[in-house]
């Protein structure tokens, strides 16, 4: 029987790749000093700024806004609603349940008074429904964070989702995606600051935190996650790890610790997009585009312009 490596009592839990057991309390304890250390490390944010957490109902974003309410951190929720069926309904009220048992503020964001669901848009978008649904929640959530004052957005991007980007981006050499991956992406021409204080730990670890805090999270994947290219680079990382504990975390930081900084920062010039005012790189920017394309809300009634 392993023991807690803090006060002896019979653990609950054993993290391999640390080679440290932990009891319940001591867990939570150990995982919340990490949050903070990390936080730290990073400079990410401070008990003055106003953090919105994008929240999905999993396991990863409750764990994140628990644990910085835990810490004191000033930071309301943001979830989109994506019109995803049944599994949709259930994170929302996942989030709902999680805001009103701590008397947080949870905004919900409709995409569908917004634009469209995720699924009307997959009928008229031949792209993979990740890489549009991804661009829609940045859009949203910055629009949002900006307009309401929040000053920080935090994600709950984990060890696993970001050892697998940077995987897939190093079998493609995308130098540009590198030097982008980082924990902190500072604000700029009207883009907020973004966070990811969970990128040290494995979505086991994130799991393990939501359950031994009570926390009722949304098991179900995304009907659309399947078949991504992620959640293969994610079981060959796996692989590696089961056979050499610590692989993910080793590669990860080990990259933006000393690889990062040789990629040099290089300034990518934004402008507001000329239908909607959101900062882009091109004339009109991608989801201005996608408005267009799905021709489901009439361009005269899209904000700012
Ligand atoms: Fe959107 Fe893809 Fe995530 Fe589903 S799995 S919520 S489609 S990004
Ligand atoms: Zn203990
Ligand atoms: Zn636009």
């Amino acid at each position: 029987m392993k023991r807690c490596y803090k006060c002896g009592q019979k653990a609950v839990v054993f993290l391999k790749h640390h080679r440290i057991a932990f009891c319940r309390e001591h867990y939570i304890e150990w995982y919340l000093r990490r949050v903070e250390q990390t936080i730290k490390e990073f400079r990410m944010f401070g008990k003055e700024d106003k953090l919105l957490v994008a929240i999905s109902g999993g396991k990863d974003s409750l764990s994140l806004w628990d644990a910085l309410y835990r810490l004191s951190y000033s930071a309301d929720g943001l979830y989109i609603n994506l019109g995803i069926g049944e599994y949709s309904q259930k994170s929302l009220q996942a989030c709902k349940n999680f805001a009103d048992k701590r008397g947080l503020k949870l905004h919900v964001l409709d995409l569908q008074k917004e634009i469209a669901t995720i699924p009307q848009i997959k009928e008229v978008e031949k792209r993979p429904a990740c890489s549009f649904c991804g661009q829609l929640k940045r859009y949203y959530m910055n629009r949002f964070a900006r307009m309401h004052g929040y000053t920080v957005i935090a994600t709950g991007h984990n060890l696993d989702d970001e050892s697998a980007t940077l995987f897939s981006n190093v079998l493609s050499w995308n130098i540009e995606y590198l030097a982008r991956q980082y924990p902190v992406l500072p604000e700029s021409d009207g883009l907020v600051r973004k966070v990811k204080p969970l990128v040290k730990f494995t979505e086991k670890e994130n799991a393990l935190y939501a359950f031994l805090s009570g926390i009722d999270y949304v098991e179900e994947e995304c009907p659309f996650a399947e078949g991504a290219s992620s959640i293969e680079h994610k079981k060959i990382l796996s692989q590696l790890e089961e056979k050499s504990p610590g692989t993910k975390l080793r590669f990860y930081m080990d990259f933006i610790r000393k690889f990062h900084a040789l990629l040099g920062h290089k300034e990518v010039r934004l402008r507001p997009c000329s239908l909607c005012g959101e900062p882009t790189v091109s004339e009109v920017c991608s989801v201005c585009k996608l408005k267009e394309k799905t021709n489901l809300k009439t361009l005269s009634s899209l904000p700012n312009s």
